[in-house]
């Protein structure tokens, strides 16, 4: 079919939603019933999915650009690498490219240390700035006819970067919420943009057919949203630390005390910083494993059972308040691809018994 540029409002087939095929942004769907008039059409199937991201929840992904501010809110680098961790567990196909924003408010020696801590581990790291436009050939290159997603902290310039691409947008720019971005609204859907309407090279591609450059923006995270890999496989998510730690002669080593551990021993050829938030997530990981264990005792312990609608009473764990948040979390971090398929399903269908 000849690629068209329009947007239409679309309702899912009644038989998707009875076969729980949830639909979710980023997914590819055939369409029945365009009514061009009233900009409407039915979505009747669902095509295969690439891969699917839990958080945020988007399908269909080529790469993640995780963006970072080298100051104004300061870099941190324990943040920086737990986004790192979250991104290569979400999206193992592909590692995130790493993209320095207001580079115009750094001195050259922040970016040179920035670089070499990420460049020499195999990371793509490119320095930009919103306001003067530095760097940002590298980025629309970068995105150039992919689905990519933007991920920092609030405030590192996420929507600048978007409206230099594509001024069309007019996203709301310098809403700052607190450090961590708590305490807000989040959401976990997020929407695609499509960017580079206004520049043609990013538009039209060689072969003079037109193309598309799909850009997701994404909320900040708060630590407990984080995905994290079980506690004594957190080091392949660092390749320097990766890199020795099959060398290590302790089985099951967490590389963080034993004496004669290889990459205790060879701790000067790894950045401080970045063994720090080895150090840090491994404990994240450890605390969220043990939340997950306790959970599941509990849920074990007391199962009842609640009325929805007709004939579909489900079991539903009872909880106690403290770990009735937390569970569902710790939960969604372990989650296989068809039961967060079928979590995603329960979210909708929830909103929908809302809305009825
Ligand atoms: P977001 O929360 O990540 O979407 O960040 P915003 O795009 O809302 O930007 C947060 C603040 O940083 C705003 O006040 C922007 O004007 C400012 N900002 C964004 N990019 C740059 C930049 O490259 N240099 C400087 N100096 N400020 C920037
Ligand atoms: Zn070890």
């Amino acid at each position: 079919m000849e690629d068209m540029d329009v947007s239409l409002l679309c309702a899912a087939r009644g038989r998707l939603k009875k076969e729980r095929v949830s639909i979710i942004t980023g997914d590819q769907v055939e369409i029945e019933e365009v009514d061009s008039v009233k900009g409407t059409a039915v979505v009747s199937a669902r095509l295969e999915r690439k891969n699917l991201l839990s958080r945020p929840q988007i399908a269909n992904v080529d790469q993640v650009v995780i963006v970072q501010a080298i100051h104004q809110p300061e870099w941190n680098a324990l943040w920086c690498d737990r986004y790192v961790v979250h991104f290569q567990l979400e999206l193992p196909s592909s590692k995130p490219v790493l993209c320095f924003n207001k580079s115009d408010l750094a001195e050259k020696a922040d970016i040179e240390t920035l670089r070499s801590i990420y460049e020499p581990l195999g990371y793509s790291v490119i320095f930009v700035s919103a306001m003067t436009g530095q760097g940002m050939d590298r980025v629309a290159e970068l995105l150039d006819r992919k689905v990519s997603v933007l991920a920092g902290p609030s405030g590192v310039g996420k929507s600048s970067l978007l409206n230099f691409l594509e001024p069309s947008l007019h996203l709301k720019v310098g809403v700052m919420e607190n450090e961590f971005g708590v305490g807000r609204h989040t959401t976990t859907y997020s929407e695609l943009y499509t960017v580079g309407f206004h520049n043609p090279s990013l538009h039209i591609g060689q072969d003079g057919k037109r193309h598309h450059t799909w850009v997701a923006d994404t909320p900040g995270f708060n630590l407990s949203e984080l995905k994290h890999p079980e506690p004594a496989l957190v080091f392949w998510q660092f390749p320097e630390i990766a890199e020795l730690a099959p060398d290590c002669k302790f089985a099951n080593c967490l590389h963080l005390v034993e004496i004669g551990c290889k990459v205790l021993s060879n701790l000067e050829s790894i950045s401080a910083d970045r063994y720090d938030s080895y150090v840090t997530i491994v404990a994240e990981a450890q605390e969220g494993e043990k939340l997950l264990r306790e959970t599941s005792q509990k849920v074990e312990a007391s199962v009842k059972v609640v009325g929805g609608r007709k004939d579909k009473a489900r079991h539903v764990p009872k909880l106690s308040g403290r770990y009735r948040a937390e569970s569902r979390r710790t939960q969604r971090q372990s989650m296989t691809e068809a039961e967060l398929e079928a979590e995603i399903e329960k979210e909708q269908e929830m909103e929908r018994d809302l809305e009825d």
